[in-house]
């Protein structure tokens, strides 16, 4: 077995130990590879392991692979995770399946402006500044809502729900109270009338602490294709 597929089915336990653990079914958590930096052979072994969804952070690094990969384009999904400047919106609109790192209503228009007709709609989530950091991208928690009923409304988009990436600790219960604040987030727009099913939030260092609060896809890198060279 390589060593991908390797870490995958290891992850994969991990999913199930975590599910089990918080009386949850382990298909209700999905597990999203996240291939930045990662060549097209290594997300091709994901995919011969059989992982299909696929993240990315940087628009042209994901245009390059998914279009190295053109011939498996209709069996993967490529979400794009990173954040997206206004001027670089097309090429993700045109190409991948999901956003959901979005925190102003612009980059939410134009994406729904420049998602062709042919194409089902968009995918988004919304992204949290849970932790309240000032470095860190994604829209207040008090402002979740009203941005929230506007994307909801827009005609190429279809809103999922909320992501986020809370400060890192390494304490497994201080990890759960972001993420627990992100689970009352998404209960408060279901409660408002929003069709939202989709909490994107846990990466391989805090996985587990985001399953245990409801994370409904783990977005994990390390973990499955190993350490990433430091990006210049
Ligand atoms: C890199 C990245 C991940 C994956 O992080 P790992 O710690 O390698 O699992 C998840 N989400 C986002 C937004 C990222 O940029």
């Amino acid at each position: 077995m390589s060593v991908i597929a390797a870490n995958l089915q290891a992850v994969t336990k991990r999913i199930a130990a975590a599910t089990q653990q918080a009386g949850r079914d382990p298909s209700s958590v999905m597990l999203l590879a996240v291939s930045k930096t990662v060549s097209p052979i290594a997300v091709r072994a994901a995919f011969e392991a059989g992982q299909t969804a696929f993240g990315e952070n940087y628009v042209q690094e994901g245009i390059d692979k998914i279009g190295a990969l053109g011939e498996l384009r209709k069996k993967l999904q490529w979400h794009f995770i990173g954040p997206l400047q206004s001027n670089k919106t097309r090429p993700v609109a045109e190409q991948f399946d999901w956003v959901h790192a979005i925190d102003r209503l612009k980059i939410a228009q134009r994406l729904s402006d420049q998602r062709p007709d042919g194409l089902p709609p968009l995918q988004v989530c919304l992204q949290v500044n849970i932790s309240g950091e000032d470095s860190k991208s994604g829209v207040a928690p008090g402002e979740v809502l009203a941005l929230a009923r506007d994307i909801a409304a827009l005609p190429r988009l279809r809103l999922r729900g909320l992501m986020a990436i809370p400060e890192a600790d390494d304490d497994p219960v201080a990890q759960r109270r972001p993420f627990a604040a992100m689970r009352a987030l998404l209960a408060t727009l279901r409660e408002a009338g929003l069709d939202v099913d989709t909490l994107s939030m846990g990466m391989s260092g805090d996985m587990d602490a985001a399953i245990a609060e409801g994370a409904t896809m783990v977005r994990i890198g390390t973990a499955i294709f190993g350490a990433r060279a430091p990006k210049d």
